[in-house]
């Protein structure tokens, strides 16, 4: 038997789980009310605490927020930022029902269910009807107040072209090789993502063998298996498509193909792994994913640089997409306009972002490309309707 192998794999599997962002986060809050569960008498334990005292901690918790939960009377109803009347100021309901997700996470991993027993009194605290209707009323009392679900401010195609002005200049002046593939990179990066509508992890994904020319119109198939929507298995897979846009500025596929010239004329390795990689200061182009702190970092410096930054993250670009795809003159039919007023809601998001049939992946290519054809017009109409 092969001890050491058996154990090699274990370490590999156990790193890779703490090194997810879930882990993490279930870590610290399992911190953070152990901490308050201490404070509390009689100090109540992870393994023994129900939910009233649970309910303690939300409470507790929703002291830290920043969502000014205004009164019908007040005249700051409906509107964003911190005000200075005395309406309450407490966390977003979408917030405080994933740290409920994370909680019953956190009990039913220290042996205490799925469920609560309200006879028995036992089971998992954060699945207790009194949990569940804390969280009703915080989203009672925050849809009266007309706040809406915190959304990513879209990045809209207009500053997209910027970005990618201002790289292919310092693509010119530059002769450092790291540079030189990080605003490539990028470039193709952040177009990708835009008219593929995915998430910044999902391009980070995406592997060179994953990646197909279509001859016929030069567009790229890109046939994922692995994402935060889909974690394998069932033979399931999205089509990613892009198709080649006359504005070589914005033209996913030129930005892409420009990409793959640049970093093979570097020298770097492009038949097979992680499509962008990210670049270790001083050291260079690694063989891992770009990582999204990257992604966050690089859009930002950008934004910044140009003077046109508003607080954009990478969501910004998937926001843009989804904003664009339904008030662009795609002629996707008016169910599609009627959607953005629940554009946020799930249902438009899923329909024309994460579509896993070919066919799909075409018709969403072409209406994106058609959308920016006049690409003020998703973004004035956007902006006309108020929506923050
Ligand atoms: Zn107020």
């Amino acid at each position: 038997m092969d001890w050491a192998l058996i154990q090699q794999r274990e370490s590999d599997i156990d790193s890779t789980v703490a090194k997810r962002k879930t882990t993490q986060r279930r870590h610290s809050l399992s911190l953070e009310l152990e901490n308050f569960l201490e404070l509390l008498p009689p100090s109540p334990t992870i393994a023994s605490v129900g939910p009233v005292d649970l309910r303690k901690f939300l409470i507790h918790k929703d002291t830290m927020g920043r969502t000014q939960v205004h009164d019908v009377q007040c005249q700051f109803l409906g509107q964003v930022g911190l005000k200075s009347c005395n309406c309450p100021v407490r966390l977003a309901s979408s917030y405080v029902s994933n740290i409920i997700s994370l909680l019953k996470d956190i009990f039913e991993r220290n042996g205490r269910g799925r469920t609560w027993d309200v006879k028995l009194w036992d089971g998992n605290p954060a699945c207790a009807p009194i949990i569940t209707d804390y969280l009703k009323v915080m989203k009672e009392e925050q849809a009266k107040a007309h706040i809406l679900p915190k959304q990513a401010k879209p990045l809209f195609v207009s500053k997209l072209r910027a970005i990618s002005d201002f790289i292919s200049q310092r693509l010119i002046c530059t002769f450092d090789p790291c540079d030189t593939y990080i605003l490539a990179r990028d470039r193709a990066l952040f177009l990708a993502q835009f008219f593929v509508g995915g998430r910044a992890s999902d391009m980070s994904n995406i592997l060179i063998q994953e990646i197909t020319v279509l001859h016929k119109d030069n567009s790229v198939a890109i046939r994922s298996t692995f994402g935060k929507t889909l974690r394998g298995g069932d033979g399931d897979y999205h089509v990613l498509m892009l198709k080649p846009l006359p504005d070589v500025r914005i033209c996913p596929v030129s930005a892409l193909r420009s990409y793959v010239m640049l970093a093979t004329a570097l020298g770097i390795q492009m038949e097979k792994g992680p499509l962008f990689r990210e670049v270790h200061p001083g050291v260079g182009v690694s063989s891992i994913p770009i990582q999204y702190s990257s992604i966050r970092n690089n859009l930002r410096g950008y934004l910044i640089h140009l003077g046109i930054f508003e607080g954009e993250t990478p969501h910004s670009i998937r926001s843009g997409h989804t904003v664009t795809v339904s008030l662009g003159p795609s002629q996707l039919g008016p169910e599609s306009v009627a959607a953005h007023v629940g554009w946020r809601s799930t249902a438009a998001v899923r329909h024309y972002s994460r579509s896993r049939v070919l066919k799909d992946a075409v018709v969403l290519a072409s209406s994106v490309a058609n959308s920016i054809k006049d690409d003020g017009l998703a973004e004035s109409l956007f902006n006309r309707m108020g929506a923050k």
